[in-house]
């Protein structure tokens, strides 16, 4: 293709999107109004754009990408799998893909789940986790335990029984008459801790509010539902030592389930394979999704113990079906590239090479932790947080339709990277391929991108 051809196919390509496409979680009046970048192809943790530029995919493309894109095992693998079948249905019906897929999760997951309930997203995960949670208690004659408990903050999809679950008022609020009621906890969020604590000498008061709300709603409770040691959507928002294991505790204590939702954590993005590891933690249920297939095609999982599954046998006339599944529960293409995902994880060791990679990009974003509109800069495992703040002092955010964050993303595209902010805050979430000196690379273009982002604004904003 000559250089001319390649811009009038970018071109042609733009308008058409412009003309046709509406684009999630995006205001596309501002959309419409900017030249957007098209992905034509990607070369290992590299995206390419239709005028044949690169750039770093700083964002695991949506947080789901683990070992690169155009990874030869796995792209080999959902070939094979095309050569079979491209999808059968698990509605009355096995499949091989599915078995094996199942096999080799139930390797990695931790001891104690059994069952593997697949779907296609995170959010259908969350849904089914919802139903199964009501439905077990349903079962056992526990019919006073209706309600659930969320944390604030928190985010787990978008369909409507996880827009209950979920505690971001700017996205969920609107739906609010929609919703059903959640019990909502306060958000284990240090910076700016909702109940005013210094971070030195808590107490985890957080973590009472959450038991009082089980001492209040005594026995009503089905299950509690969070995202384990980070919540991704809101800003990177990590848990403090230790809250995990209380909530686990809390749980056993009254009765209720612990439902972790692992679609952003898991597959090692925290550093350990899942983030309930950490402390020690085997929820009764467990949903994945994201890294599950290497971010490669929609799949995802709801995992229980045998506890759960066994409430609802039973008898055919008794009605304890568990009534609920999608047209692509368990697609074998997805399956398929799951299952070499998750063997990459073992012959290359993956894990193992995490804690180098971690420390590389901690030490590279020591100098944005100094830069002055730098709120903090949050880190767990190759999950990163940067909160611009307009004062650091007195935390002062940047106004919501500044889009400081946005900014700053736009001004990482012309150095060589894909960002996506959440508000003011800055998300790093490499793919795990990245090598140390990738993810340097990540951690410089973003701190400058913040230097000429805040500068700029900060001209604005005084004008
Ligand atoms: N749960 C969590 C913790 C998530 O971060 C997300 C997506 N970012 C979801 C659920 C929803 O997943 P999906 O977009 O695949 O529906």
């Amino acid at each position: 293709m000559t250089p001319e051809e390649r811009l009038a196919r970018h071109r042609r390509l733009s308008e058409s999107d412009h003309k046709n496409l509406w684009h999630p979680f995006t205001q596309m009046e501002g959309w419409l109004a900017e030249e957007p970048l098209v992905v034509d192809g990607a070369e290992g943790v590299f995206l390419v754009d239709t005028l044949g530029r690169r750039y770093l995919d700083g964002v695991s493309s949506l947080w789901c990408n683990v070992h690169g894109h155009r990874v030869p095992e796995i792209d080999a693998a959902v070939r094979e799998q095309l050569d079979r079948v491209a999808h059968s249905t698990l509605l009355g019906l096995a499949s091989t893909a599915s078995i094996e897929c199942a096999e080799e999760l139930l390797r990695w997951t931790p001891k104690g789940l059994t069952r593997v309930f697949f779907s296609d997203a995170g959010s259908t995960a969350v849904e089914i986790a919802l139903k199964m949670a009501y439905q077990h208690h349903q079962l056992r004659g526990d019919e006073a335990r209706k309600e659930f408990v969320a944390l604030r903050g928190g985010y787990h999809g978008d369909t409507i029984g996880s827009v209950s679950l979920g505690g971001i008022d700017l996205f969920h609020r609107i739906f609010q008459p929609l919703l059903f009621p959640v019990n909502h906890a306060p958000q284990p969020y240090c910076y700016r801790c909702p109940l005013g604590k210094k971070q030195l000498g808590c107490q985890m008061q957080c973590a009472d509010e959450v038991e009082r709300i089980f001492t209040e709603r005594k026995g009503r409770i089905a299950a509690l539902v969070l995202e384990p040691l980070v919540q991704g959507a809101d800003g990177m928002i990590m848990q403090p030592k230790g809250y995990l294991r209380r909530m686990r505790e809390l749980c056993d204590r009254e009765g209720a389930l612990l439902v972790c939702d692992e679609v952003a954590t898991g597959f090692g993005r925290t550093g350990a394979m899942f983030a309930v590891e950490s402390e020690n933690v085997v929820p009764d249920i467990m949903t994945v999704a994201k890294g599950l297939s290497g971010g490669y095609l929609p799949l995802a999982a709801t995992l229980t113990t045998e506890r759960v599954f066994e409430s609802f046998l039973g008898p055919f006339g008794a009605n304890r079906t568990f009534f609920h599944g999608h047209t692509f529960c368990g697609n074998p293409l997805a399956c398929a590239a799951a299952i070499a995902s998750m063997k990459l994880f073992r012959e290359k060791a993956v894990l193992a090479s995490l804690p180098g990679k971690i420390d590389a990009l901690a030490r590279a974003l020591l100098p944005v932790r100094e830069h002055p509109r730098v709120g903090e800069v949050r880190q767990r495992g190759l999950m990163v947080g940067i909160e611009l703040v307009r004062d650091r002092g007195t935390k002062q955010e940047y106004p919501h339709d500044a889009r400081a964050g946005h900014r700053a993303c736009m001004e990482a595209r012309t150095m060589g990277a894909v960002l996506r902010p959440l508000g003011n805050v800055l998300v790093l979430m490499p793919p795990l391929a990245m090598t140390e000196g990738h993810l340097t690379e990540l951690a410089g273009i973003a701190h400058e991108s913040i230097r000429r982002a805040t500068e700029k604004l900060d001209r604005e904003l005084a004008a």
